[in-house]
Protein backbone atom coordinates (compact mmCIF):
# COMPACT_ATOMS: atom_id res chain seq x y z
CA UNK A 1 0.00 0.00 0.00
CA UNK A 2 1.60 3.34 -0.55
CA UNK A 3 1.09 6.23 1.10
CA UNK A 4 1.80 10.22 0.31
CA UNK A 5 4.26 11.79 2.04
CA UNK A 6 1.47 14.16 3.83
CA UNK A 7 -0.19 10.95 5.57
CA UNK A 8 3.10 10.08 7.50
CA UNK A 9 3.39 13.59 8.77
CA UNK A 10 1.07 13.47 11.98
CA UNK A 11 2.77 9.64 12.97
CA UNK A 12 5.33 10.76 15.78
CA UNK A 13 8.99 10.11 15.29
CA UNK A 14 12.12 10.67 16.93
CA UNK A 15 15.04 12.90 15.01
CA UNK A 16 18.17 10.99 16.12
CA UNK A 17 20.49 12.83 13.55
CA UNK A 18 20.48 16.29 13.59
CA UNK A 19 23.15 18.71 13.48
CA UNK A 20 21.41 22.31 14.95
CA UNK A 21 24.10 24.47 12.74
CA UNK A 22 23.29 22.19 9.64
CA UNK A 23 19.93 23.25 9.63
CA UNK A 24 20.57 26.93 9.65
CA UNK A 25 17.82 28.17 6.31
CA UNK A 26 19.38 30.63 3.64
CA UNK A 27 16.89 32.84 5.10
CA UNK A 28 18.01 32.71 8.81
CA UNK A 29 21.92 32.37 7.75
CA UNK A 30 21.75 35.92 5.88
CA UNK A 31 19.47 37.69 8.34
CA UNK A 32 22.64 36.39 11.11
CA UNK A 33 25.02 37.47 9.01
CA UNK A 34 23.71 41.09 8.41
CA UNK A 35 22.28 41.78 11.54
CA UNK A 36 26.03 40.90 13.41
CA UNK A 37 27.82 42.97 10.57
CA UNK A 38 28.95 39.67 9.05
CA UNK A 39 29.98 39.42 5.32
CA UNK A 40 28.92 36.11 3.53
CA UNK A 41 29.52 35.57 -0.04
CA UNK A 42 25.92 35.29 -1.06
CA UNK A 43 24.20 37.96 -2.51
CA UNK A 44 20.77 36.85 -2.02
CA UNK A 45 18.91 33.32 -0.59
CA UNK A 46 18.75 32.21 -4.27
CA UNK A 47 22.68 32.12 -4.80
CA UNK A 48 22.96 30.44 -1.65
CA UNK A 49 20.55 27.39 -2.29
CA UNK A 50 22.56 27.56 -5.52
CA UNK A 51 25.70 26.89 -3.25
CA UNK A 52 23.62 24.54 -1.25
CA UNK A 53 23.58 21.47 -3.92
CA UNK A 54 26.73 19.29 -2.45
CA UNK A 55 28.85 16.54 -4.44
CA UNK A 56 30.61 14.68 -1.15
CA UNK A 57 30.60 15.73 2.67
CA UNK A 58 33.69 18.18 2.18
CA UNK A 59 31.69 20.36 -0.33
CA UNK A 60 29.22 20.22 2.29
CA UNK A 61 31.45 20.93 5.57
CA UNK A 62 32.94 23.86 3.20
CA UNK A 63 29.29 25.61 3.55
CA UNK A 64 28.29 24.75 6.60
CA UNK A 65 31.18 26.43 8.60
CA UNK A 66 31.08 29.10 6.16
CA UNK A 67 27.15 30.15 7.23
CA UNK A 68 28.91 29.62 11.16
CA UNK A 69 30.33 32.60 10.49
CA UNK A 70 27.10 34.69 11.19
CA UNK A 71 26.13 32.55 14.27
CA UNK A 72 27.52 35.39 17.11
CA UNK A 73 25.12 35.58 20.07
CA UNK A 74 23.25 33.87 22.17
CA UNK A 75 19.78 35.26 20.14
CA UNK A 76 21.22 33.69 17.38
CA UNK A 77 21.84 30.69 18.57
CA UNK A 78 18.46 30.55 20.68
CA UNK A 79 16.47 31.29 16.89
CA UNK A 80 18.31 28.89 15.53
CA UNK A 81 17.13 26.40 17.52
CA UNK A 82 13.46 27.05 18.01
CA UNK A 83 13.22 27.65 14.47
CA UNK A 84 14.30 23.93 13.77
CA UNK A 85 12.32 22.74 16.74
CA UNK A 86 9.00 24.59 14.91
CA UNK A 87 10.16 22.65 11.68
CA UNK A 88 10.37 19.47 13.49
CA UNK A 89 7.11 19.59 15.45
CA UNK A 90 5.22 20.39 12.39
CA UNK A 91 6.64 16.95 10.91
CA UNK A 92 5.88 15.14 13.98
CA UNK A 93 8.70 15.09 15.65
CA UNK A 94 8.58 14.08 19.30
CA UNK A 95 11.92 13.74 20.16
CA UNK A 96 15.10 14.98 18.74
CA UNK A 97 18.64 13.94 20.21
CA UNK A 98 20.71 17.19 18.84
CA UNK A 99 24.06 17.47 17.87
CA UNK A 100 26.13 20.88 18.24
CA UNK A 101 30.34 21.72 16.87
CA UNK A 102 31.27 24.17 19.85
CA UNK A 103 34.94 23.90 18.98
CA UNK A 104 33.84 25.70 15.44
CA UNK A 105 32.51 28.41 17.56
CA UNK A 106 35.08 28.39 20.26
CA UNK A 107 37.65 28.97 17.07
CA UNK A 108 35.48 32.37 15.78
CA UNK A 109 35.99 33.89 19.24
CA UNK A 110 32.37 32.83 20.07
CA UNK A 111 32.55 31.61 24.13
CA UNK A 112 30.86 28.12 24.98
CA UNK A 113 28.45 30.47 27.23
CA UNK A 114 27.04 32.12 24.35
CA UNK A 115 26.63 28.75 22.13
CA UNK A 116 25.01 27.24 25.37
CA UNK A 117 22.69 29.40 26.77
CA UNK A 118 21.29 30.69 23.44
CA UNK A 119 20.43 26.49 22.43
CA UNK A 120 19.26 26.28 25.76
CA UNK A 121 16.79 28.60 25.91
CA UNK A 122 14.99 27.46 22.79
CA UNK A 123 15.77 23.81 24.28
CA UNK A 124 14.49 24.35 27.81
CA UNK A 125 11.15 25.46 26.30
CA UNK A 126 11.07 22.76 23.36
CA UNK A 127 8.11 20.59 25.67
CA UNK A 128 5.70 23.39 26.84
CA UNK A 129 6.29 24.97 23.35
CA UNK A 130 6.62 22.30 20.31
CA UNK A 131 5.91 19.13 22.05
CA UNK A 132 9.51 18.32 21.53
CA UNK A 133 11.78 16.31 24.44
CA UNK A 134 15.66 16.87 23.06
CA UNK A 135 18.96 15.93 24.44
CA UNK A 136 22.27 17.65 23.68
CA UNK A 137 25.01 15.97 21.84
CA UNK A 138 28.21 18.08 22.13
CA UNK A 139 30.33 16.77 18.88
CA UNK A 140 34.30 17.08 18.67
CA UNK A 141 35.59 17.77 14.98
CA UNK A 142 37.51 14.77 14.44
CA UNK A 143 39.59 16.58 11.90
CA UNK A 144 40.72 18.81 14.86
CA UNK A 145 43.48 17.21 17.67
CA UNK A 146 42.57 15.73 20.51
CA UNK A 147 44.10 18.43 22.50
CA UNK A 148 41.59 20.55 21.18
CA UNK A 149 38.59 18.34 21.98
CA UNK A 150 39.67 17.70 25.81
CA UNK A 151 40.00 21.79 25.74
CA UNK A 152 36.28 21.75 24.61
CA UNK A 153 35.40 19.43 26.97
CA UNK A 154 36.71 21.48 30.07
CA UNK A 155 35.32 24.73 28.33
CA UNK A 156 32.02 22.39 28.66
CA UNK A 157 32.20 22.20 32.56
CA UNK A 158 29.91 24.25 34.02
CA UNK A 159 26.92 23.16 31.51
CA UNK A 160 27.32 19.49 31.66
CA UNK A 161 24.09 18.94 33.61
CA UNK A 162 22.75 19.90 29.92
CA UNK A 163 24.43 17.51 28.38
CA UNK A 164 23.25 13.93 27.60
CA UNK A 165 26.18 12.68 25.51
CA UNK A 166 29.84 13.99 23.46
CA UNK A 167 30.04 12.91 19.76
CA UNK A 168 32.74 13.05 16.56
CA UNK A 169 31.55 14.50 13.18
CA UNK A 170 33.42 16.13 10.82
CA UNK A 171 35.68 14.90 8.06
CA UNK A 172 36.11 11.25 8.41
CA UNK A 173 39.17 10.09 5.72
CA UNK A 174 42.58 10.44 7.07
CA UNK A 175 41.16 11.30 10.72
CA UNK A 176 40.68 7.63 12.68
CA UNK A 177 38.50 8.32 15.40
CA UNK A 178 41.23 6.26 17.76
CA UNK A 179 43.36 9.20 19.20
CA UNK A 180 40.09 10.58 21.17
CA UNK A 181 40.09 7.41 23.47
CA UNK A 182 41.17 9.78 25.75
CA UNK A 183 38.50 12.11 25.67
CA UNK A 184 36.09 9.75 25.19
CA UNK A 185 37.14 7.85 28.68
CA UNK A 186 37.39 11.76 30.23
CA UNK A 187 33.58 12.29 28.81
CA UNK A 188 32.42 8.97 30.49
CA UNK A 189 34.04 9.91 33.80
CA UNK A 190 32.04 13.25 33.63
CA UNK A 191 28.92 11.05 33.44
CA UNK A 192 28.61 11.35 29.69
CA UNK A 193 27.20 9.17 27.48
CA UNK A 194 29.56 8.50 24.11
CA UNK A 195 28.16 8.24 20.14
CA UNK A 196 30.62 8.99 17.07
CA UNK A 197 29.37 9.73 13.34
CA UNK A 198 30.81 7.12 10.86
CA UNK A 199 30.43 5.82 7.55
CA UNK A 200 29.64 9.75 6.30
CA UNK A 201 32.30 10.01 4.30
CA UNK A 202 35.34 7.08 5.35
CA UNK A 203 35.00 3.14 5.11
CA UNK A 204 33.11 1.87 8.30
CA UNK A 205 36.67 0.94 9.72
CA UNK A 206 36.41 4.94 10.55
CA UNK A 207 33.85 3.80 13.06
CA UNK A 208 35.43 3.38 16.89
CA UNK A 209 35.40 0.08 18.34
CA UNK A 210 32.50 -0.44 20.66
CA UNK A 211 34.68 -0.46 23.19
CA UNK A 212 35.73 2.93 22.57
CA UNK A 213 32.05 3.87 21.89
CA UNK A 214 29.02 3.32 23.53
CA UNK A 215 25.78 4.87 22.19
CA UNK A 216 22.95 6.07 24.93
CA UNK A 217 19.68 4.40 24.68
CA UNK A 218 17.63 5.36 21.64
CA UNK A 219 20.58 7.28 20.02
CA UNK A 220 22.28 6.11 16.88
CA UNK A 221 25.45 6.41 14.65
CA UNK A 222 25.37 7.22 10.77
ZN1 LIG B 1 26.12 13.79 10.89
Amino acid sequence: MSRSYDAWIPLPKAELHVHIEGTLEPEQALAFAARNGVELPYADTEELRKAGQFSDLQSFLDLYYELMAGLRTERDFEELADAYLARAAAQGVRHAEIFFDPQAHLARGVDMGTVMEGLWRALGRSESVHGVSTQLIMCFLRDESADSAMRTLDAARPYLDRITGVGLDSAEVGHPPGRFREVYAAAAARGLRRVAHAGEEGPPRTSPRRSTCSAPSGSTTD
